[in-house]
């Protein structure tokens, strides 16, 4: 079957391109599936537009939208299985973790989904004045381009779909060309629980042939964007003529910052998990360690000898502890900034190469890395590798723990470890970061507001701001007894 889906049909690519898509832990193919080009963008644009003006879904009940939200999650947690193993098989995660990404994506549906289902957030406002009905309606934006990156393909994906859905819009979803398959499968489970044909639309394909049209097409209201910086300004760029609303999620450089007195096992512990999970492939990731002088060196010689037991190996492995880099390239970037620290004066820990290990000669492996001794301008201390680095720098004091903190273009998440309850909470104040967590590391929930200040980004997904994003706000004002002004008399 063709894997474009535009207009509520399955469509292959106008131009009759395909992508062949391997599994990063392997080289194995995967399968081929359509590649999508600008005709294609351009169909589905159209398609989306006609639904958004002229079909049923932007003025169905809220209550009714949400309850085909929750319909979706129904579906999701049905197809749980094939779901995670198509998943891994893109991105080369192991199994568990993509079913643990399948349990959040059915729980954001659920959110979204009540939310909706709660009914409208109109407002009625109160004018002053008695011959007057004043609402404040909140309407759907119109066509939205949804562009995802590989990482989570399908989570990214349905921090955005969701909200689209209930609140009325129509959508074009272009996920990262390298990672298809759960989009694929999540167009046929919208079509099952009833969304109407053109409500949404799935252009594969890669970003400068897909993405960049649906950035600078007239008729797209919205881009919502998750991915890289460099791209995140192109995309700001592009849609600035035709002034589209953006929302934007990009990178991070996030600073886990320990305290002397935090409890060190489980400091410990969670300073790997923060780095080292989905092999640093995550914005949110801790990359950058700031531990406190006196605990430095306890601190790192521990990290480093659990850092060198991490078991690499591909999704299906049971004793694997994290998995492969996304591709080829993209390790080589990651030990190209390596090796820029290493030039640089940093002190290599651990790591910095692929890992010897012959059956793993086939995917794109890179070992945990710990570079110690790091300083803030250190290129691999400054930009988001976006893979197993952890970069180490040592403060004295509290306020030289923030300066350090906050001293990068990125402000998306960021961790702060001490059992100081009063520390804990001035220095959380104190980090410019859209997620701070307190003693922990990466957990989020859907109800509560995800994103970044700073470079890493424009407006927030998930909680009620998530939502939000998704609606224009419309005054509509009634003059219940209208006369003649006479003015111009
Ligand atoms: P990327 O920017 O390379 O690509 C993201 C998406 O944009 C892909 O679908 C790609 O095809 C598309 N694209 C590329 N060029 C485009 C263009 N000119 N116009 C329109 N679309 C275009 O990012 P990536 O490598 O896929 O993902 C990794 C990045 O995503 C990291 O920087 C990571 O921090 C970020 N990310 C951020 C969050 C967050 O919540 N803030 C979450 C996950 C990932």
């Amino acid at each position: 079957m063709p894997e474009l889906f535009i207009g509520g049909q399955w469509t292959a690519a106008a131009d009759g391109q395909v992508r062949e898509i391997r599994c990063p832990a392997d080289g194995i193919p995967v399968a081929t599936v359509d590649e999508g080009g600008p005709k294609d963008a351009a169909a589905a644009i159209a398609a989306a537009r006609t639904a958004f003006d002229d079909g049923p879904w932007p003025g169905t009940p809220a209550a009714e939208r949400g309850r085909l939200v929750l319909r979706v999650a129904d579906l999701l947690v049905r197809d749980k299985a094939e779901l995670a193993r198509a998943e891994s098989l893109d991105t080369g995660k192991r199994l568990v973790e993509s079913a643990y990404d399948m349990d959040d994506i059915a729980n954001c549906f659920r959110y979204f989904g009540n939310l909706g289902a709660a009914g409208g957030t109109d407002r009625v406002v109160d004018t002053g004045q008695p011959e007057t009905d004043s609402t404040v309606r909140h309407e759907p934006v119109g066509v939205c381009a949804l562009i995802t990156p590989w990482n989570y393909p399908l989570l990214q994906t349905a921090w955005k779909v969701a909200p689209a859905v209930v609140t009325g819009n129509t959508f074009i979803l272009k996920p990262s060309e390298l990672t298809p398959h759960t989009a694929i499968h999540l167009m046929r489970l919208l079509a099952e629980a009833g969304l109407p044909d053109g409500a949404a639309n799935l252009v594969l394909g890669a970003g400068p042939a897909v993405g960049a049209p649906l950035t600078q097409d007239p008729r797209v209201d919205l881009v919502s964007f998750t991915g890289g910086l460099v791209t995140g300004r192109r995309i700001m760029a592009a849609a600035a003529p035709t002034v589209k609303k953006i929302a934007l999620e990009l990178g991070g450089k996030n600073p886990n910052i320990v305290f002397a007195d935090a409890e060190f096992d489980t400091a410990v512990d969670y300073a790997l998990m923060a780095v080292f999970l989905h092999s640093g492939q995550v914005c949110s990731a801790g990359a950058r360690l700031l531990v406190q002088d006196e605990l430095h060196d306890t601190f790192v010689d521990e990290l480093v000898a659990r850092a060198r037991r991490i078991r690499l190996g591909g999704p299906f492995d049971e004793h694997a502890r994290t998995g492969p880099l996304i591709s080829a390239a993209h390790r080589e970037k990651v030990a190209a900034y390596v090796a820029a620290g290493l030039d640089e004066g940093a002190v290599l820990r651990c790591g910095g190469a692929p890992p010897d290990d012959p059956a793993l000669r086939d995917g794109f492996y890179y070992l945990p890395t710990v570079l110690d001794e790091c300083t803030p301008d250190m290129s691999v201390v400054r930009d988001e590798s976006f893979g197993p680095v952890l970069t180490v720098e040592r403060f004295r004091t509290e306020d030289e723990a923030v300066r350090l903190a906050n001293d990068t273009v990125y402000g998306l998440a960021g961790a702060v470890w001490t059992q100081d309850a009063g520390r804990a909470r001035r220095v959380a104040a104190r980090m410019r970061a859209g997620t701070v967590w307190i003693n922990d590391f990466h957990p989020y929930v859907p109800q509560a507001e995800w994103g970044g200040m700073k470079q890493s980004g424009v407006g927030r997904e998930l909680g009620p701001t998530g939502l939000a994003e998704y609606q224009e706000a419309k005054h509509v004002w009634r003059n219940t007894a209208p006369r003649p002004q006479r003015w111009f008399e």
